[in-house]
């Protein structure tokens, strides 16, 4: 990442992308107390357009709330800041990443006088699942690593040390030859991806877990609202590791990974072992309304000037 060419705003001002470093005694670094988000952005007829970046700007201001960092901007000033650095970027089909993180003012988990600062960078990125997995689903595991217990962390927070857990469950998952992990809720139903919500299918209806166990996802609440247009009725409810092997269909959604089906999971085939049909209208549906195909939502777009 640190070859790449462009700008990242820091702290108000745009600086060369190599200059946008820090000292090794920053704070977040030490001990993983920050806030982030992951935002796509997509080619569109009309140019690049943000994916309800409003909803991702939402998001990290109460991340930050809740962990009570206090922004030093306002989310219109995060907002013009995202979209200025696609712009100065040139991001066609890319990523954002805003962060909030403490300096290194201080050392020590007493440390009562860090500033917060704020960075923002994108790049292009189209995809974080292979084009063969997005198009003939995934080979899933489920981890050996419960999902956080919402005691132990602020699970509603996209809060940077929460992912230390991610991180170990997907390596976990790779390693056995898997693209991504199953994580359970310390109940022992299914809570999450390591960066991804879940939903399977049973009976033409879509099943996926209660907010209590996986976090408030943005594409799931766009998969919810596709599907609702479509007629498609959907549960939140406990679902079962044995559930997940019988459904009929089953998938993942995220900003980053976007909508992409499950092919198996403990090397148990999920239905045909392929995308499955509402899968795969579903998927159809997501990529049309990011790519400005859908004027339904065209509010969920900003299109970015050039
Ligand atoms: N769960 C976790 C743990 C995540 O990190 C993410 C990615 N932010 C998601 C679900 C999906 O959320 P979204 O659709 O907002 O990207």
């Amino acid at each position: 990442m640190d070859q790449l060419q462009g700008v990242i705003w820091l702290d108000g001002k745009m600086v060369d992308w190599q200059e946008a470093r820090v000292h090794v005694l920053t704070h977040t670094l030490h001990y993983g107390l920050g806030v982030f988000e992951g935002v796509r952005v997509y080619p569109t007829e009309r140019g690049s357009a943000i994916f309800r970046l409003a909803d991702h700007t939402r998001r990290l201001f109460n991340s930050a709330h809740i962990v009570q960092m206090k922004i030093p901007y306002t989310a219109e000033a995060i907002t013009q800041a995202q979209i200025e650095s696609v712009r100065q970027n040139k991001v066609k089909h890319g990523y954002i990443r805003p962060m909030c993180f403490y300096g290194s003012e201080e050392m020590g988990l007493r440390a009562q006088h860090l500033k917060t600062h704020t960075m923002i960078a994108s790049w292009e990125w189209p995809s974080y699942m292979s084009a063969d997995g997005l198009k003939n689903g995934i080979k899933v595991r489920t981890s050996s690593y419960t999902r956080h217990h919402v005691n132990i962390s602020m699970c509603k927070a996209k809060c940077n040390g929460n992912y230390v857990n991610s991180i170990l469950a997907l390596e976990e998952a790779m390693r056995c030859g898997c693209a991504e992990a199953l994580m359970l809720d310390n109940e022992g139903y299914v809570a999450e991806g390591t960066g991804e919500n879940v939903f399977i299918v049973r009976d033409g209806v879509l099943h996926t877990p209660c907010l209590t166990s996986c976090l408030d996802g943005i594409t799931r609440r766009t998969v919810i609202q596709l599907a609702t247009d479509m007629g498609i009725d959907y549960i939140e409810r406990q679902i079962t590791r044995d559930e997940f092997y019988v459904a009929d269909e089953a998938f993942f959604c995220g900003t980053a990974a976007e909508v992409v089906p499950i092919q198996s999971l403990d090397d148990r085939i999920i239905g045909t072992g392929k995308c499955g049909p509402l899968t795969k209208k579903l998927q159809d549906a997501y990529f049309d309304c990011v790519m400005g195909k859908n004027t339904h939502v065209d509010d969920w777009l900003t299109y970015v000037p050039t």
